[in-house]
């Protein structure tokens, strides 16, 4: 495809993407309005995206996990290409849980305080009401990692008796949750009035940020507006990223809760439990008061398109695959040495000298640089099942006694969560017991992450699925040249091809498994996999394997890049949402979405920017 047509997908998308219905009464209008919206697609949307954590750099700890990393990676993507976009945070004065392996190998939770250098005071600041008293919040300004500007709201300085609110990340009670909620929703909004920022999108990447539609309803109230216009006008200006296809992922409060923090914002019960039910569901609530929705990969908007069937009047859940910032996941000279044709090999080497050096400083452990290193981080939910390729001691005990296979493990738990506890603890049992071949790098965050997306052989991914949303680690990997060894579930069936770009485990999903029947078949095929391709490959077909290097960079450079994520999120959500805001139209037609009307976003050879 060359870059005129690439234009003109682009152009087309907001009116092919919406299906029938939509385009019907797009065409409707008449010659005039026709002009209008072009000209209206040429310029694009503002745009301010707002999420719980962002994980923009190791220095700057405000995230915990994916979530976050795709937050960052966003912010990266709209600077780059140099789109009007800005991100909306709180400034968390403790992170998540900086994580260690106590005496006991159980882990443990730290939480030190920081002061941030590299976030700015703009001087701004704006007052939300939480539980009985107005509470000032700081604004400041993040824009130093290559990111649009990040505004964080804080309510954690001298003189502050509200401090608890911004303290830590998905810390505390059901209190603290909320009052961090109406801070980074209402206070949001807020914020960017106070900043003199013009918005014509808010995008709520999770359920967290619902709070923002409150306000904007409000606004409007105030106007004169009655609550049934003022909800559909805002409900325009809104949309929504799920993430989670897990039930109990979905974040839910009682009213009396919500009372008690003063969240209805003016609204009465009634209308409240209109937008969000009894008890009030944040992602139910957040389909209500947006446009349209999408889930984080193809796979993961069918289930929770199904999921979410039954929510009354609820937007239309699409599906834009995730994606991650190349300049950051991607080691240069990989990039370089793909780029130029150049020696793979001799550079993979290099970075698995420098994970082995990591693991040796942090762990005490030297990995050998010439057998095979298995790479797996990921939060310890039983889910992902960490421990699988542990199951069967007589197939994997002799592989890393003989040191055929090294497998490198890293990942949190919540710190409430002692059943993530107990799989980290036996990660941790399984790195003394197989001592020289099994390692566990504790305090996941994204300078181990870097390390091990770049310098391990393969990237091993096992959920059950359909239970993986998405996934991002291995697009980083893929990116680099590590291999993925997957269950396909989350990004995997929409790129990665077997014995091709990576190993894919029993492609075709059966239904009707039981959890022990469907891991019994996955360790058969994971082992399997391992003994039968990927051993073989490593140990004496170098060439086949720099080959399959080659064909993962090539896959997923372009295709799981933020850059093309973002442009998607533009295309199919943002100014489609804004041509129908021109245009009147109530809102988006509910109903299924036809994968066949999107454009293929192939890479752009010779185009930087777009
Ligand atoms: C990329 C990343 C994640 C998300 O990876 P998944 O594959 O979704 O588990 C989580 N934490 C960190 C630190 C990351 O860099």
């Amino acid at each position: 495809m060359n870059l005129l047509e690439m234009r003109m997908i682009a152009k087309e998308t907001p009116f092919s993407v919406a299906g029938g219905e939509f385009r019907r009464r797009c065409s409707f209008s008449a010659g005039k309005s026709d002009l209008r919206l072009d000209d209206d697609t040429a310029k694009k949307p503002r745009v301010a995206y707002f999420c719980m954590e962002y994980g923009l750099d190791s220095q700057l700890p405000i995230y915990a996990g994916g979530l976050g990393v795709l937050a960052g990676d966003y912010l990266k993507a709209a600077y780059d290409l140099g789109l009007p976009m800005v991100g909306v945070g709180i400034l968390w004065n403790q992170d998540y849980t900086h994580q260690y392996i106590g005496e006991d190998g159980r882990p443990y939770d730290k939480y030190p305080n920081f002061s941030f250098d590299s976030v700015k005071d703009t001087g701004i600041t704006v007052k939300v009401r939480v539980r009985g008293a107005d509470v000032t919040c700081k604004v400041h300004k993040v824009e130093q990692f290559g990111n649009v500007s990040l505004y964080l709201l804080d309510t954690n300085f001298p003189g502050s008796e509200h401090g608890w609110m911004t303290n830590r990340l998905y810390g505390g009670a059901a209190q603290d949750r909320v009052a961090a909620e109406i801070i980074l929703g209402i206070g949001g909004i807020r914020a960017l009035r106070a900043l003199d920022i013009d918005v014509d999108i808010y995008h709520m990447n999770e359920g967290h940020a619902v709070f923002c539609g409150l306000e904007l309803i409000r606004e409007k109230m105030r106007q004169g507006m009655s609550f049934k216009d003022a909800w559909s006008e805002t409900r325009k200006q809104i949309v929504f990223t799920t993430h989670t296809p897990v039930e109990a992922g979905n974040e839910v409060h009682d009213h009396g809760l919500l009372q008690h923090m003063e969240v209805y914002n003016g609204l009465t019960y009634e209308q409240a439990r209109e937008i969000g039910g009894d008890p009030f569901n944040m992602t139910a609530a957040s389909l209500r008061l947006s446009h349209i929705a999408n889930g984080v990969s193809k796979l993961h908007g069918q289930t929770a398109c199904r999921m979410w069937k039954d929510i009354h009047d609820a937007a239309c859940i699409i599906s834009i695959t995730n994606g991650v910032h190349p300049q950051t996941w991607q080691d240069e000279g990989i990039r370089d040495a793909f780029e130029r044709k150049g020696d793979l090999w001799e550079v993979h080497q290099r970075n698995k000298g420098m994970l082995i050096d990591y693991i040796e400083q942090h762990c005490h452990t030297r990995l050998n640089p010439d057998a095979l290193i298995v790479g797996f981080a990921r939060r310890a939910a039983p889910y992902k099942r960490s421990d699988l390729i542990f199951r069967s001691s007589e197939v994997i005990e002799p592989l890393l006694m003989e040191g055929k296979i090294q497998l490198v493990f890293s990942g949190k738990a919540h710190p409430q969560d002692g059943i993530g506890k107990d799989i980290i603890q036996q990660l941790v049992r399984m790195s003394k017991k197989y001592g020289k071949s099994v390692v566990f790098i504790e305090n996941y965050n994204m300078e181990v992450a870097r390390h091990m997306v770049r310098g391990c052989d393969v990237w091993l991914n096992n959920p059950r699925r359909p239970l993986e949303a998405s996934g991002t680690s291995g697009m980083k990997a893929a990116m680099n040249g590590v291999l993925n060894l997957s269950v396909v579930d989350g990004w995997v069936g929409e790129g990665l091809q077997h014995r091709v770009s990576g190993w894919l485990l029993n492609p075709i999903l059966e239904a009707n498994l039981n959890e022990w029947e469907q891991d019994e078949k996955d360790l058969r095929e994971l082992y399997r996999v391992l003994l039968n391709e990927v051993i073989p490959t490593y140990y004496h077909d170098r060439e086949r394997w720099i080959q399959m290097m080659r064909a993962s960079i090539d896959m997923s450079r372009w295709q799981f890049s933020s850059h093309r994520m973002i442009r998607e999120y533009f295309d199919v959500m943002y100014e489609v949402t804004r041509s129908a805001q021109d245009l009147d139209i109530p809102s988006m037609p509910v109903g299924v979405y036809d994968e066949s009307e999107r454009p293929g976003y192939s890479s752009p050879q010779d185009e930087g920017r777009w």
